[in-house]
């Protein structure tokens, strides 16, 4: 039996952890830029499943590919051998740096910022990590321990010490940090849960240079940046620098669970048989999904449609940051964009979802847009649009 739309949303609300700022749409179905409620109402997607399906939801190609992997083999552990998988890993070492060529598997972003924190310490038998103020690695207590907002961390410390958080886009101040038992600097080159901060020119080369010159590893949390959202395939390409170790999850496999951490051949081989693992990890339906994610972004060259559309798109917001005293700042690059008001943004992303339009914050004070790069101009022009009449509306009541 299926439920109805009330039923639904009960079950959810009784039964599932409300850990999620619930938004008052039951989604039925989904196709490149759009998805459709229940009941049959349209919105343009500019969450898109938290920038996982950056490709567009439900690409033919990745269907397809899922569907003939569901019909041959389901489960297999990596401790088999599988086609699939290796298929999986000569396309991501493929596309990283050829330095960047020793590969693990897991299921979410969560989990390749663990194995990063990991592989730092048992590779420099150090202990010390240094982070960013405003960074996000995820909630697991690992990741949760880099990741830097007092909301999320407070009521489960202590978590793991040797910790230090630096602010973001200040190479001196990593400097200062360093001391004998640094193992590790871990970034988001565009900050994105923090509030869309793209990091300064010449800061991540520098940070590779303090890196390098003092014998740390430098990770790149790339879950949110990574394949193609930035307008390069890896955000790191903009500032032409590689890291030690590259974290990558969210648009990996279109929406299908993965976690992806790749790094120097020499550092994953620090671990033995035992030392890491993960039953999902590397299993047949996500590394099928990520192949032919890989193959679509590839082949289309996808990364530059984000950059075209990201001008565009970025464009529009700065019109209307140019118009509104209520817009304090708008930030970005490529397909991962933030506009900053100056109050509570809760309400906004409220009235757009009435408009047809779903949007993200990124704290309290941001909108943040994540839109799959089929998105067309004109569903942007349409974004830019109803985002002109909510603002207006604000405007208007706050300065009447
Ligand atoms: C989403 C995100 C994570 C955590 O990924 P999960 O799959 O939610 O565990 C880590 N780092 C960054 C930069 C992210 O955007």
């Amino acid at each position: 039996m299926s439920m109805s739309r009330d039923e639904i949303v009960r079950v959810e609300d009784e039964f599932l952890a409300k850990v999620y700022h619930k938004r008052g749409i039951v989604v039925d179905r989904g196709k490149d830029a759009l998805i459709w409620d229940v009941n049959g109402k349209e919105y343009i997607d500019c969450m898109a499943g938290f920038g996982t399906a950056f490709i567009g939801h439900s690409n033919p190609k990745v269907v397809e590919a899922v569907k003939r992997q569901l019909e041959k083999l389901i489960a297999c552990h990596g401790s088999l051998y599988l086609e699939a998988r290796a298929q999986l890993l000569k396309r991501i070492v493929g596309i990283l740096p050829k330095t960047l060529n020793k590969v693990f598997l897991s299921n979410s972003g969560a989990e390749a910022v663990e194995l990063a924190l990991k592989l730092s310490r048992k590779f420099t038998g150090k202990k010390e990590i240094i982070a960013m103020m405003r960074g996000y690695h995820g909630k697991t207590m690992g990741a949760l321990s880099a990741t830097w907002n007092q909301k999320y961390r407070v009521a489960f410390e202590p978590l793991i010490p040797k910790i230090r958080f630096v602010p973001f886009g200040k190479a001196e101040k990593v400097r200062e940090a360093i001391t004998q038992d640094t193992a590790a600097i871990i970034v988001e080159p565009v900050q994105g849960e923090g509030g869309v901060y793209v990091a300064p020119d010449g800061y991540l080369k520098e940070l590779r240079e303090i890196a390098d010159e003092k014998g740390l590893i430098l990770i790149f949390d790339e879950i949110q940046t990574g394949f193609g959202r930035t307008g390069k395939l890896f955000a790191f390409e903009h500032w032409n620098i590689t890291p030690d170790i590259i974290c990558l999850a969210k648009p990996a496999a279109s929406g299908i669970p993965i976690g992806i951490t790749a790094s120097k051949k020499e550092i994953m081989d620090t671990l033995g048989v035992g030392e890491h693992s993960s039953t999902f990890g590397g299993n047949p339906i996500a590394c099928a999904a990520a192949s032919a994610t890989i193959d679509v972004l590839v082949e289309g060259k996808l990364w530059e449609k984000a950059a075209k559309l990201g001008e565009y798109f970025i464009g529009g917001l700065r019109k209307l940051a140019e118009k509104y005293r209520v817009v304090r700042e708008v930030r970005g690059l490529g397909l991962m964009l933030g506009m900053e008001l100056r109050f509570d943004v809760l309400d906004v992303m409220e009235k757009m979802l009435e408009k047809g339009v779903l949007i993200l914050n990124a704290g309290r004070n941001t909108l943040r847009f994540l839109p799959p790069c089929v998105i067309t101009e004109k569903q942007i022009d349409k974004v830019i649009e109803s985002l002109n009449e909510v603002l207006k509306e604000k405007e208007a009541k706050i300065f009447k």
